[in-house]
């Protein structure tokens, strides 16, 4: 679909124009800009314009090295950036607070587990003794070998068994700050039971429901109704068990996690203050205590409207932080308890910003300019009357009425034509009217201020269909399982007017592998605006934000496997690294997942490939060209190669 019918050519388009149509500063977080020359940049360090590196230039350094996108680039030092953020801006509110407490982050493993991540996090932060939070075994093996800091904060949080117990003890032993959370009142036995075997005192911690209840997509694990963490009667028994076996001593910690991106600053606030509460009680029934654990939560602007909807949020960090730390103050100020060691756990914000999906146009479909005849045949069926009589009505004021009458006339003659009351030329004429109108209500309804809600999706059924390189289940899979907004836009060509409105499909073929919501400051978009791809041009789009949860949720839909990864390290002066380069799997690899032995494919294939020689149908160097592109499909990409 056409965006303008008339372009004015002295109203020049501009990298300004890009910025606000694609909202990059709203959600960048300053570290996504545009250049002069039209290219998405990317700069770690905000406020040095001289580090700023163009997603182009990464591109064809790749491109140079052989690799075929999709690509998903991993900025390091954007992980080193949002770590210190959180650190410093926590910090900073302490002081300015008179808080007489320290802050320890935690970096969730489950949030991104790759070994690069969980590496980076644990020697960029251990400057702030920032830690890990690991729930089952598999983490915590992890977290232990990359861990090096004794400061930092270790915590277990999940079910945990007696081989996950040992290896939290053994923890303590070493000189960890290892801290087992208890999820489940039935834990707490096992635990007693091995610090006795192996006589190492835990560091106990709980995880409490709360009541708060908090708006978002992702808040189900917050709340009463939580399939994880203790009821205030349960907290109360397991105190009294602690008591009895005087190991009252061991309680240090109190944990709490509302769910994840929770837009509204709000639930964030009261939920503290509950816990606060809850912890301060604990300190009086004779508990050491000293670490407040508020779990995850803090939410990323995803949609850059700072506002409390799901894709959003209604707060900075620093407001975060602030209210944070006042309310945890205020609780223990009016009970006169010290102020304990806040620990957050933040995996979203942390990694968010961190990967970019890079990914190619293959083909686009527009839906053909339909030429609405000038005038009808007197000899048309009425209805098809009916529907021109509808197209040569439209006007701005009645386009519902409008959009209502073409569908009710073209199912009428669908129907007819099941019927064989009119024939294919006619119905092939009757839905170029339809289209005709369709087109016309779209060009209506830009006229109106407020668009009646029927037709509030209206752009995306006549937007183009861009077809991409990429798979939507394995790359981002909250977009279809939960309908997840990510920015999405060209990383190039942004001094052109992007003059058409698409939508992305990928090239699983899958009806639900497309992506028809796109961030606007506003609302949200149906269809994006993308530039025309002239026979054969390159054309690069990015889905930024991608860091958190994307990775590992991925499935092998389709057999599509994990894409190329390329790692990233920009220097201040503009210079940059790719310091690491994985490629995706190939054809073979995800058949062995599941289960496929490529091996024997290819001799499977050999003896029919064989058969047909003797039966004739192919020759014997025919054999040899066929399962030579065979053993290449094994070795290729999943994805489409050029
Ligand atoms: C998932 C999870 C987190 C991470 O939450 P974010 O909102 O991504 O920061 C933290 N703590 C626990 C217990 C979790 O399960």
């Amino acid at each position: 679909m056409e965006v303008t019918n008339r372009v004015n050519l002295l109203d020049r388009w501009t990298k300004e124009k890009s910025e606000e149509l694609y909202g990059i500063k709203n959600w960048g977080a300053g570290y996504f800009s545009i250049s002069d020359k039209g290219e998405v940049m990317v700069n770690p360090y905000p406020g040095n314009d001289k580090a700023a590196v163009s997603i182009m230039d990464i591109i064809s350094g790749i491109r140079e090295r052989g690799l075929d996108m999709p690509v998903l680039l991993r900025f390091e030092n954007l992980l080193d950036t949002q770590i210190s953020y959180l650190n410093n801006t926590f910090r900073e509110a302490m002081k300015r607070l008179d808080y007489r407490g320290e802050y320890r982050g935690v970096y969730p493993i489950k949030v991104n587990q790759q070994q690069q991540v969980v590496e980076e996090v644990t020697k960029f932060g251990q400057q702030y003794h920032h830690g890990l939070e690991v729930g089952s075994k598999a983490e915590l093996i992890a977290a232990l070998s990359l861990l090096k800091d004794k400061e930092a904060c270790l915590i277990c949080n999940g079910y945990k068994d007696e081989e996950f117990i040992d290896l939290g003890l053994y923890a303590v032993k070493m000189g960890f700050k290892c801290f087992f959370v208890i999820e489940m009142p039935g834990e707490l036995d096992l635990i007693l039971e091995r610090s006795k075997a192996l006589n190492v005192k835990p560091n106990i911690g709980i995880r409490i429901k709360i009541s708060t209840k908090a708006g978002g997509h992702w808040t189900d694990s917050g709340g009463d109704r939580s399939i994880f963490g203790v009821s205030i009667s349960q907290l109360i028994s397991i105190v009294d068990k602690l008591k009895e076996n005087g190991m009252l001593d061991c309680l240090l910690l109190l944990h709490y996690h509302l769910g994840s991106q929770i837009p509204n600053i709000r639930d964030i606030r009261s939920a503290v203050l509950e816990a606060a509460r809850i912890y301060a009680e604990l300190v009086r029934e004779g508990a050491p205590m000293g670490y407040l654990d508020l779990g995850g939560g803090l939410a990323v602007d995803y949609d850059g409207s700072n506002t409390n909807y799901s894709n959003s949020r209604n707060y900075t960090v620093e407001e975060y932080c602030e209210d944070i730390v006042e309310a945890v103050m205020t609780v223990m100020d009016s009970s006169n308890v010290p102020h304990p060691t806040i620990i957050t756990e933040s995996g979203r914000a942390t990694v968010a910003y961190y990967s970019v999906l890079l990914f190619n146009v293959i083909d686009v479909e527009r839906l053909e300019e339909h030429d609405v005849p000038q005038k009808l045949d007197e000899n048309m069926p009425e209805q098809i009357k009916n529907l021109y009589d509808v197209y040569e009505s439209i006007t701005h004021r009645n386009i519902q009425e409008c959009y209502n009458d073409a569908l009710y006339y073209r199912d009428e003659i669908r129907e007819m034509f099941k019927h064989g009351k009119i024939s294919l030329r006619e119905r092939s004429f009757a839905e170029k009217i339809f289209w005709g109108i369709i087109t016309q209500v779209v060009k209506e309804k830009k006229k109106l201020k407020h668009a009646p809600p029927d037709l509030e999706d209206i752009e995306s059924a006549i937007a183009d269909i861009y077809y991409c390189n990429f798979s939507v289940f394995q790359s981002l899979p909250d977009s279809w399982a939960i309908d997840q907004l990510f920015p999405i836009m060209p990383v190039h060509r942004l001094l052109e007017l992007p003059r058409r409105n698409a939508v992305i499909a990928d090239i699983t073929c899958d009806c639900d592998g497309i992506i028809n919501h796109f961030v606007d400051l506003h609302d949200v978009r149906t269809a994006l605006p993308v530039h025309e791809i002239n026979n054969g041009d390159d054309y690069y789009l990015g889905a930024f934000l991608v860091g958190a949860y994307q990775e590992t949720l991925g499935d092998l839909h389709n057999l599509f496997g994990d894409t190329n990864v390329v790692s990233v390290r920009i220097y201040p002066d503009g210079t940059y690294d790719l310091v690491k380069e994985i490629h995706g799997d190939s054809v073979a690899d995800v058949l062995s997942y599941v289960e496929y032995d490529p091996k024997e494919l290819l001799v499977n294939f050999r003896k029919t490939a064989e058969e047909s020689v003797r039966q004739g149908l192919i020759s014997p160097s025919d054999r040899r060209e066929i399962m030579r592109a065979y053993e290449n499909g094994l070795r290729g990409y999943t994805y489409y190669e050029r």
